[in-house]
């Protein structure tokens, strides 16, 4: 892509995110804080855009990812609201299956992202209209039909992918022309990071999500975020508005 197609598609998600600041409100974003989050972050703040950004901090993260909360800090002054899970869901949990039960089967790995992630996810939506992610197309054969806008109707929310188009070097490139704050367990060979037990570097060559649950198939890999009874939410897509 050449710097006249990249300031377009720059501008085209600073459009994307004004209109969902402007339309939609209240709005959030909820980062992983992941390279991709980091440029939404880096453009809400900037911008100065009244959209709350949180992360679900699962009690699992690496230490490095936790970091990124400093580097978010220092370089914009602003401090992202964390929603943990349950204690008592937790405890339970790990009484019952033992801290690591998650290898055992999906069953058990997705009972785990729900107390850690879902649940707190769900709360963290909770009174507002709509929701942003940094979900990007070509991330995964599960991802292959995302858009930009689409109804989420588990939720009730309008949900927002303004990164939908972008590809992974999109992601960089601005990131770098930018200075923007990242993971460094991206320069370690993990391009996608989740929780520390369920995430490990890739091969050159491999996947961008093959780090992630890496003993299950490519298609169960979402943690529940947008997923409902088994399958992906994604059924209503809606036309790009910005
Ligand atoms: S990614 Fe792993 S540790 Fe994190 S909530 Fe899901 S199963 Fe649990």
């Amino acid at each position: 892509m050449n710097e006249t197609d990249f300031a377009t598609l720059v501008a085209t998600t600073q459009k994307t995110l004004q209109h969902v600041a402007d339309q939609f409100a209240p709005a959030v974003f909820a980062s992983s804080l992941a390279a991709e989050d980091q440029v939404l972050t880096d453009m809400i703040l900037r911008s100065k855009l009244p959209i709350t950004i949180f992360t679900l901090e699962t009690g699992r993260l690496h230490a490095e990812t936790l970091g990124v909360l400093d580097r978010i800090k220092e370089t914009y002054g602003v401090e992202i609201a964390l929603y943990r899970p349950q204690p008592e869901a937790v405890d339970a949990y790990v009484r019952q299956n033992g801290l690591n039960a998650f290898y055992e089967s999906v069953d058990m790995r997705k009972e785990c992202c729900r107390i850690r992630k879902v649940e707190p996810l769900n709360r963290a939506l909770q009174g507002n209209r709509s929701w942003i992610t940094g979900q990007r197309r070509a991330q995964s054969s599960t991802r292959a039909e995302l858009h930009v806008q689409e109804q989420d109707d588990a939720h009730d929310m309008v949900k927002f992918n303004p990164l939908a188009d972008w590809s992974e070097a999109d992601v960089w490139h601005y990131i770098r022309s930018n200075n923007v704050p990242y993971n460094p367990l991206h320069d370690k060979g993990y391009p996608s990071i989740g929780c520390e037990p369920c995430t490990r570097a890739i091969q050159p060559g491999e996947d961008v999500r093959a780090g992630r649950w890496w003993w299950e198939n490519p298609e169960s890999k979402e943690c529940g975020l947008h997923v409902v009874d088994g399958k992906l939410i994604r059924i209503k897509p809606v036309s790009t508005t910005a």
